[in-house]
């Protein structure tokens, strides 16, 4: 009996225990499925996380969030989260290479970068800097991004630069064709004394190897300085219209002050000459009336008084008249004076002008403007006079060289000596006229087929023994002549035509030489 109440209380004990261990394991239980919702929720989280890395995993992912509600236990969860960790592994390797071959690029691109020439000093440091940093290998995309951003400002930098440099147009043969002409046509325009030295700048700039910017800024100075001269030109012919303006009004008005004084005088001379008329008349009336010689005497002498105060009265008036007149011819006087002045001022600037139009500037010869009104006089002449008349162009040879060697203005001090030296080699009758660069036009009448070689030839003796002297060096330059007569029927332009290709052909033979076309 002991024995068996023992024995329950014993099993009472064990139930106990029992009891309270599964209590114990029934909240382990209930506090390992927390864990395990959380560390589910967790791979859920974190799956999202890693989502749009690679299609394939992308996938597993998907799939492995949609069973994670069914796992009771971590151990179900296990085959799943393998094949997720071997994705993971590859995926991980994949961004690694990808990584280095990002830095790769990176390093060709900036070695690129470093051949830009024209990238301003600053960046061409910072583009070093970088390069050194990108030695260094990238753990992670984040390493990546910032310096493609870098790589890009660096680009935007340069294409900037260039963009600024890039105004600098390139210069075409258009461009020295465009500047040659006007060079030319610079040569052929008088400036005013106070715009030559802009116009010697300009000239200078228009070289062989001028910029684009340059042949514009020239364009444009010269094209400001003409419209400055029009411009004045306009103003002095406005001027002078004033003044013939104010001189008509003038002479205008004396000519009708004249008339209306006229008007008035002819009114009271009129009135004049009735009333000593009448006063004759009542004189004749009177001596009809009168016997006695007293009152007779008396009566005339009155008549007669009153008769000198009326002629009296007219002479005055003639004379103020006079006056009048007088002072309306000298305002009229002064005035035209005045006029004839102005036209005369306006006659000799015109004059000038036209002078000087014709006139190249540099070599103070005619100009092509002046060849071609001497061509048609000469040819008007030849036309008339049957005389003979002969064509020649003359260009200096290998002038560019002098040019290339001694500089432009050696070169246009030498255009100036050899053109004195062609002035002076001709007649009076004779005409030289600077055809434009090196090129000379001479028209020469009345010189017959067999003098005119000689003639020539004298002309170019005479340029060969200038003695040049540039830069201590003794030089000689020298011409080539071509040169026509004008045949019957020919026009004068036909006979210059000829007289240009017999140049062409002195060139090529050699040059230093006068062809005549025959
Ligand atoms: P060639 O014997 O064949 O005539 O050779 P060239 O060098 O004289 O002829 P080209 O036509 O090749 O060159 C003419 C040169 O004359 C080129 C141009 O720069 C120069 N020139 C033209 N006008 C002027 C000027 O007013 N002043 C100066 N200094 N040079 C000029
Ligand atoms: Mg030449
Ligand atoms: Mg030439």
């Amino acid at each position: 009996m002991k024995d068996t109440t023992a024995n329950i209380s014993q099993i009472t004990l064990l139930k106990q225990k029992l009891h309270s261990a599964r209590a114990a394991l029934e909240e382990m239980n209930e506090d390992n499925n927390q864990k395990l919702a959380s560390l589910l929720q967790f791979i859920g989280h974190l799956s999202l996380a890693c989502k749009g890395q690679s299609l394939e995993l992308d996938n597993k992912l998907a799939k492995l969030r949609h069973k994670l509600g069914g796992f009771d236990r971590v151990e179900e969860a296990l085959p799943e989260l393998v094949e997720v960790e071997q994705i993971l592994k590859k995926q991980y390797n994949h961004v690694m290479v990808q990584l280095e071959d990002g830095r790769t690029s990176l390093s060709k691109v900036i070695r690129q970068l470093q051949r830009v020439d024209s990238a301003p000093e600053q960046l061409k440091k910072e583009i070093n800097y970088f390069k050194q940093e990108l030695a260094k290998p990238f753990h992670t995309f984040w390493d990546y991004i910032p310096k493609v951003e870098r790589l890009v400002g660096f680009y935007d930098a340069i294409l900037q630069e260039q963009l600024r440099q890039g105004d600098k147009l390139t210069i075409l043969p258009k461009h020295r064709q465009l500047a040659h002409e006007l060079a030319q046509m610079i040569s052929e325009i008088e400036f005013r004394k106070d715009q030559r030295d802009q116009v010697l700048v300009v000239k200078d700039t228009l070289t062989d190897d001028i910029e684009v910017e340059s042949l514009i800024d020239a364009y444009q100075t010269i094209l400001t300085l003409l419209l400055e001269n029009i411009a004045l030109e306009k103003s002095a012919s406005q001027e002078f219209l004033y003044a013939l303006n104010d001189a008509l009004s003038a002479v205008r008005e004396v000519v009708s002050d004249s008339y209306n004084n006229n008007q008035r005088s002819y009114q009271l001379k009129k009135q004049l000459n009735r009333e000593i008329n009448s006063r004759v008349d009542n004189v004749g009336d009177a001596i009809i009336d009168i016997d006695d010689i007293h009152s007779l005497k008396s009566q005339i002498t009155e008549h007669l008084a009153s008769l000198r105060t009326a002629l009296g009265r007219k002479e005055a008036l003639e004379q103020r008249e006079q006056a009048l007149l007088r002072k309306s011819m000298e305002t009229m006087r002064t005035e035209l004076n005045e006029l004839s002045r102005e036209a005369n001022t306006y006659k000799e600037r015109l004059f000038e002008q036209q002078k000087l139009n014709l006139l190249d500037t540099l070599t103070q010869l005619p100009n092509r403007a002046a060849l071609e009104e001497r061509m048609e006089q000469e040819y008007r002449n030849h036309q008339r006079h049957k005389n003979p008349l002969w064509v020649a162009v003359a260009d200096i040879d290998h002038f560019k060289s002098i040019n290339d060697t001694f500089g432009h203005s050696t070169g246009d001090k030498t255009l100036q000596v050899i053109s004195m030296a062609l002035k002076n080699s001709l007649r009076e009758t004779e005409f030289v006229a600077r055809y434009g660069g090196e090129e000379f036009v001479m028209l020469i009448p009345d010189v017959s087929a067999t003098d005119i070689d000689q003639l020539l030839n004298r002309v170019r003796e005479k340029v060969k023994n200038i003695p040049f002297k540039f830069k201590n060096q003794r030089i000689t330059v020298t011409v080539s002549i071509g040169a026509a007569q004008i045949m019957d029927n020919e026009l004068i332009n036909e006979t210059f035509e000829r007289a240009d290709a017999a140049l062409y052909k002195a060139k090529h033979e050699s040059r230093d030489r006068v062809v005549i076309d025959v």
